[in-house]
């Protein structure tokens, strides 16, 4: 891709003036973008082998708040330092902010061993599990947002409430509709394909200023990497258009939340569809079999990692909104929480549709291959596709419908602490808690209003 860079480039770069300013950034629990500006010299210079950054930046809530009570950082252990260190295949060009480039890096120890608990180190443990069965993970994330015609700041002036979205009716495939906003969804795709991250489409969706950029499917770190580096770049381009741009799951009780669906398939080193076989009913390997059966079992103990808090539970509770609330899979279904698309050709892949825009993509993408691998090591097999509508069915898989739900079973995964290691599973349980516990003791709008006067 032509905003892709190697070193060499920035420096020539540099040298020509071009660039000045270099963004090293990590990915933090929420899966948000945070680290230092550098100047292009220091970072030429020194920067670009390691910097440092306060360990509490990975037991933080999305408040900032240092969280009491993790094991990894706490004020008792005085909240030291951890070092972060540039993955230079990351580095591009942020074509929308004058004259800078970007680069992510992997959280370690003062000696470069990787933070377990570094969602980025989460989701390569699990890419090493697979590798070393000969398999790779391609993975798409299909991120839903809504588009409103204001400022984070009149948003926040108003409350929040009756914001000017950007159109006023259902816009789904819109073409009119979404000719309004070309100014800035025109700007989006641009510079995030100018910035190495290979855009197919934008498209109207199924709310007032709903929308859904699209880009094509990736090696699992690397379409992560896009996904943060995406999110946050069309937040800053919506900022410099003078719009907000909300990635929350569900912002308003009477319309369709915000998704993000992820197609997943696995490959062979020498490029082989490793989920293909023409000749097996619906095109669908063994080994797909097996993978979408784990990701069916083991569905409810990783809902916690596709909805990480309260709102995202929002998105569940409604039928008929596109946004399932039962496990099961189908043949190119909206109604299930997994579809089969692509049968019998090359592009076979299974997408989940029960991740909220809100979720980490490292820790989605980590669980949900965790649980396709265990189905493949334990050889589970698959039930049979779901016919109908899902959200009428009865005695299916239900999706957790609350974060305590989804906490609980979490918390009871065997699989889940197999995978990503006791620790690392008991830290985002607690971040999980405290979520739910910041919730539980506050009091909402909706409380004042029912209860003020009649209670
Ligand atoms: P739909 O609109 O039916 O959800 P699309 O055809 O728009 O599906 O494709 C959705 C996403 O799937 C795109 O981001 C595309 O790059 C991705 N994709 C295509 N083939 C694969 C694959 N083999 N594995 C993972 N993702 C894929």
């Amino acid at each position: 891709m032509p905003g892709n860079l190697s070193f060499d480039a920035l420096k020539q770069k540099a040298a020509a003036g071009e660039i000045d300013t270099v963004v090293v950034a990590m990915v933090d629990m929420q899966g948000r973008l945070v680290g230092k500006r550098f100047h292009v010299d220091n970072f030429l210079a020194s920067a670009h082998e390691e910097t440092h950054c306060c360990n509490y930046l990975l037991t933080v809530d999305i408040d900032m708040e240092p969280v009491p009570g993790f094991e990894a950082a706490s004020w008792d252990k005085g909240y030291g330092d951890f070092t972060i260190v540039p993955d230079m295949a990351t580095l591009r060009l942020v074509p929308w902010l004058p004259g800078t480039v970007l680069v992510l890096c992997d959280v370690t120890d003062h000696h470069h061993h990787p933070m377990p608990h570094s969602p980025r180190q989460i989701l390569k443990a699990q890419v090493d599990r697979l590798a070393a069965k000969g398999m790779k993970p391609f993975m798409a994330s299909e991120l839903e947002f809504y588009l409103f015609d204001e400022t984070y700041e009149t948003a926040a002036a108003k409350g929040f409430v009756n914001l000017a979205t950007t159109n006023p009716y259902i816009e789904d495939y819109g073409i009119l509709a979404t000719t309004k906003v070309e100014g800035v969804m025109r700007a989006m795709r641009n510079g995030l394909n100018a910035c190495g991250i290979p855009v197919e489409n934008s498209k109207g969706e199924w709310g007032p200023g709903q929308e859904e950029m699209n880009v094509r499917y990736a090696e699992a770190v690397a379409m992560a990497d896009d996904h943060t580096v995406m999110k946050n770049g069309m937040k800053e381009i919506a900022h410099l258009h003078g719009k907000a741009i909300t990635f929350m799951a569900k912002y308003a009780y009477n319309l369709a939340g915000s998704s993000c669906h992820v197609h997943q398939s696995l490959w062979s080193e020498d490029g082989t569809p490793l989920f293909l076989d023409a000749d097996a009913p619906h095109g669908m390997s063994k080994l797909m079999r097996s993978y979408v059966a784990g990701l069916l079992t083991h569905s409810r103990e990783i809902t916690l990692f596709l909805a990480p808090y309260i709102n995202s539970y929002k998105r569940f509770q409604q039928v008929g909104t596109f946004a399932p609330t039962k496990a099961v899979w189908s043949h190119d279904n909206r109604t299930a929480g997994f579809r089969l698309v692509g049968n019998g050709s090359k592009a076979i892949r299974i997408e989940c549709r029960m991740g909220g825009a809100d979720l980490n993509p490292y820790l989605a993408y980590a669980a949900m291959l965790a649980a396709g691998l265990a189905g493949i090591e334990q050889g589970l097999e698959l039930e049979d596709a779901f016919t109908g509508d899902a959200y009428g069915s009865t005695g299916v898989r239900e999706i957790p419908k609350t974060l305590r739900e989804a906490i609980d079973t979490a918390r009871g995964s065997a699989m889940l602490r197999d995978a990503f290691g006791e620790k690392v599973l008991a830290h985002y349980i607690h971040a999980a808690e405290w979520e739910q516990y910041e919730y539980d003791r506050r009091i909402t709008d909706w409380e004042l209003k029912r209860g003020f006067e009649r209670s």
